[in-house]
């Protein structure tokens, strides 16, 4: 057994696309030391035809990345306050759903979703069903099996709605090997994905802190969302028995950690798909920055960005434009405004520290803790040192 050498295990998104692809069934997705999925290949019984490789979104990036020539970008808010308060930005994707469910086709929309306290991707045959997947879920989705169930909707000649972050888009790219016509796919801006160890162990230790058990929870909480000055970086936990709690990026270890890219997978640090060329038909994100540009849109209260790449995608922009508020603006403007369409994230200075420990001390909240203590001004030049002597 030995993991699989795509490129280094530094580059692997963990999509599992190349354990979804072997016709043999000889890779399997299994944690490393950090707690990440990383493809494991039993090599008795692999038998080279390098479907694995062929299938990685990284390896094959620059071919699964669309290139568009238009400077155009929107930022949308619905009309429906309900429906922006229940999303992570202004509702878009919400909208697009109702639009791909306006058919007689028989459809099935794939994104992300709880199943409980996990995060997965699923799929579902009804609009109605399709809500789970609405808001972001800061832990990285499990996509194992998915890729081959779109497939298998496609080939049955049903339309198919797939969401996810841009790497999981270009593996089932990748995956399918060819276009489809039924296919509608929505890539959304990424900051990157902690793995479901770390949020599962912080959900424990605060059940533990609360002496009762976390069953639900909820990211982008707009909360004070009448204000004008509404905090977007808030999260509610409801325990069994029905006690609700929501924290805040200062009194949440989890939102600290993840909003400071202390545990990101590492590949996420080097993304290929945190450009402004992307794989899916829509992008969607949240338009930092538009109240400079425009009045009345706030973005704290939640202002989708949205990106058309293709002509299948631009189909959507009617919907959207009934739905509520679309303003259009430059791309470039928006990529500005938003550092993921630029750059992949930074990773926290003590990320490595913040492993380290918790493999030793079991704490999530500990080690987190530890790791944002400023740091000394020796620690300072000393980093500032080494990063000379590396570069
Ligand atoms: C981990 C993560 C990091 C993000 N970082 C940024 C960022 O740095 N900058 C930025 O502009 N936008 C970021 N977003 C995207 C943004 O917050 C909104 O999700 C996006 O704008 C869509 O919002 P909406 O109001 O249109 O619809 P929503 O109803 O909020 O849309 C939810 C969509 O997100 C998908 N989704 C939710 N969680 C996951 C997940 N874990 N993995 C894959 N897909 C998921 C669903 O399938 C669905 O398509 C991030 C989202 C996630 C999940």
């Amino acid at each position: 057994m030995g993991f699989v050498k795509l490129s280094s295990a530094a580059d692997c998104c963990g999509c599992s696309a190349c354990a979804d692809i072997c016709p043999v069934g000889c890779i399997k997705m299994v944690p490393d030391d950090e707690h990440f999925l990383y493809p494991q290949v039993d090599e008795k019984c692999c038998i080279n035809c390098g479907k694995c490789k062929n299938v990685c979104p990284v390896i094959n990036s620059d071919k699964l990345k669309l290139s568009v020539s238009d400077d155009k970008a929107y930022a949308f808010v619905s009309d429906d306050v309900e429906l922006i308060k229940g999303s992570s930005s202004g509702g878009a994707f919400s909208v697009i759903m109702d639009s791909f469910s306006d058919t007689e086709d028989e459809y099935v929309i794939f994104g992300s979703a709880f199943d409980g306290t996990e995060v997965v991707h699923k799929s579902v045959n009804s609009r109605e069903k399709a809500d789970i997947f609405r808001k972001s879920k800061y832990v990285q989705s499990d996509a194992r099996g998915t890729y081959k169930k779109v497939k298998a909707d496609l080939e049955e000649g049903k339309k198919v709605l797939f969401s996810g972050t841009p790497c999981m888009v270009a593996a089932l790219k990748g995956f399918l090997g060819k276009e489809y016509d039924k296919l509608l796919t929505v890539d959304i801006v990424c900051h990157g994905v902690p793995c479901q160890y770390v949020f599962s162990k912080y959900l424990v230790e605060l059940g533990e802190k609360y002496s009762s058990k976390v069953n639900c929870v909820s990211f982008r909480i707009k909360k004070d969302y009448e204000t004008e000055n509404p905090n977007p970086r808030t999260v509610d936990l409801v325990f069994d028995g029905g006690k609700k709690i929501n924290l805040d990026i200062a009194g949440c270890e989890y939102l600290y950690g993840f909003h400071h890219g202390m545990f990101f997978r590492p590949s996420c640090y080097k993304c290929k798909f945190a450009t402004p060329e992307r794989p899916g038909d829509i992008t969607l994100g949240d338009y930092w920055g538009i109240e400079k540009i425009k009045d009345n849109l706030n973005s704290k209260k939640g202002v989708s960005l949205v990106r058309f790449n293709t002509d299948k995608g631009k189909l959507y922009s009617e919907g959207l434009n009934e739905a509520g508020e679309v303003y259009e603006t430059s791309y470039a403007f928006a990529c500005d405004e938003n550092y993921q369409l630029r750059k992949p994230a930074k990773p926290h200075r003590n990320r490595d520290s913040f492993f380290a420990l918790l493999n030793k001390n079991g704490s999530v909240i500990e080690s987190v803790n530890i790791c944002k203590k400023p740091d000394t001004i020796f620690r300072k030049v000393l980093r500032k040192i080494k990063k000379i002597i590396t570069n």
